[in-house]
């Protein structure tokens, strides 16, 4: 039971707010939700899962529906660009039954937790958005549909562009490119594929990364100086350009994309708001505080990890202020060392630095995400 906040009001109904909405509502809060997408949708792409994001999962209720939708493994295989394995990364065994990786469809993770958060009996209020906050003792929104409302703590969970962090915390920096590309496509999986590959010291990185039992998607991170966009012939076109010449499953992958391939291309972005992450009763939780780019595949993870700490010191503080700087004490340095060493790979990813140097990074960061948070 929480005694400092009796109501609370989630901006954004990503992996954050409905992680923070499923522990809240667990501990008896009266929760409302508001997202911007009237459909409430997530785009179409795979999402790779460490150990500690599966575990986190476990803590909301859902891994064995996210194991059961998505698929789970251990360790990852370094492959030399033609194809040859060179190396093996093991990943931790946090905890019995919890595989080191994994991977699900963004739309089926999506699905298993906002049922979770609907089943609940958190308010979600679609096509919806704040548009002014006045923190305090009670927190007053206003938002886009006219309506007004009171919090005893208002959650801002929407993501690297956060219009709650752009409206209480002006002084944050912008999420900044920083010089690299993620293409993703979607594809069926050769059976000899069973857990997750990365290609590296090549012209790009690439992985291969199952998502179900038949489907992996394979994610590239392209460095281009400035952010790119394409249409879907080009995205086509420039993705096969970019494979040539790589071996083992892509060469496969390569013969496999044609004119409908399910590609989707993004400029690689990150943020990290300075702490602390609160004011005046307003929080920020997920990529809103801090967005990372690809290369340790935590963001998700970091995102669950916060709503669940969130949660957690909310029930063991006697005022929210307390709750809210406790939090600050757990989240800050395991998200802020998930955002740097990410772009420390990605640096090393842009400048052809040997594989080993990179596979340190990752083993390094994620001994430290295996540690209790
Ligand atoms: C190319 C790429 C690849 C990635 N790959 C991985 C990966 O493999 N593994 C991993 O763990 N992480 C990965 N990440 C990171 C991961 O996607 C994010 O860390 C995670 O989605 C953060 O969740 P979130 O809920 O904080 O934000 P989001 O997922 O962005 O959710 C924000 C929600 O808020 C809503 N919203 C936005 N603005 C408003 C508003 N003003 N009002 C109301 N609602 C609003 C949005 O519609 C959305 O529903 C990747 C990121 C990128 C860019």
């Amino acid at each position: 039971v929480v005694a400092a906040v009796d109501r609370a009001l989630i901006v954004g109904g990503g992996i954050a707010g409905m992680s923070a909405a499923i522990m809240l509502r667990n501990a008896g809060v009266e929760v409302e939700i508001v997202e911007r997408d009237p459909d409430w949708r997530v785009y179409g792409a795979g999402i790779s899962i460490t150990g500690a994001t599966l575990r986190a999962l476990a803590v909301l209720g859902v891994l064995e529906d996210v194991l059961k939708q998505g698929a789970g493994s251990d360790g990852y295989t370094i492959f030399s660009v033609d194809g040859r394995p060179i190396s093996f990364i093991n990943t931790p065994q946090l905890e019995e039954g919890i595989p080191g990786a994994g991977g699900v469809m963004r739309p089926a993770l999506h699905d298993i937790l906002s049922r979770r958060t609907l089943a609940l009996g958190a308010k979600v209020r679609l096509g919806v958005s704040v548009q002014a906050l006045a923190g305090g003792a009670q927190v007053q929104a206003r938002f886009t549909d006219g309506s007004d409302g009171r919090y005893d703590l208002v959650i801002g969970a929407d993501g690297i562009g956060s219009a709650v962090r752009r409206l209480a915390f002006p002084e944050a920096p912008e999420p900044y490119y920083t010089g690299q590309s993620c293409w993703r496509l979607l594809t069926d999986k050769p059976p000899e594929v069973t857990g997750r590959q990365f290609y590296l010291g090549g012209p790009v990185k690439v992985g291969l990364n199952p998502v179900s039992r038949d489907q992996m998607y394979m994610f590239m991170l392209e460095a281009t100086p400035t952010p790119l966009r394409f249409d879907q012939p080009e995205l086509v076109e420039r993705l096969s350009q970019l494979l040539e010449g790589y071996g083992g499953a892509l060469q496969q992958v390569r013969a496999s994309i044609g004119p409908d391939a399910q590609i989707v291309h993004r400029p690689v972005e990150a943020v990290l708001a300075p702490p602390p992450w609160h004011r005046d009763g307003i929080v920020l939780i997920g990529d809103a505080a801090h967005a990372t780019t690809p290369q340790l595949s935590s963001g998700a993870g970091m995102a669950v990890e916060d709503g669940i700490v969130l949660a957690e010191e909310l029930q063991r503080a006697s005022s929210r202020g307390g709750a809210l700087e406790a939090f600050m004490e757990r989240r800050f340095e395991r998200c802020r060392m998930v955002v740097e060493n990410s772009l420390q790979i990605g640096r090393l990813e842009k400048s052809g630095a040997d594989p080993a140097m990179q596979a340190e990074v990752v083993e390094r960061s994620l001994a430290a995400l295996s540690l209790p948070y």
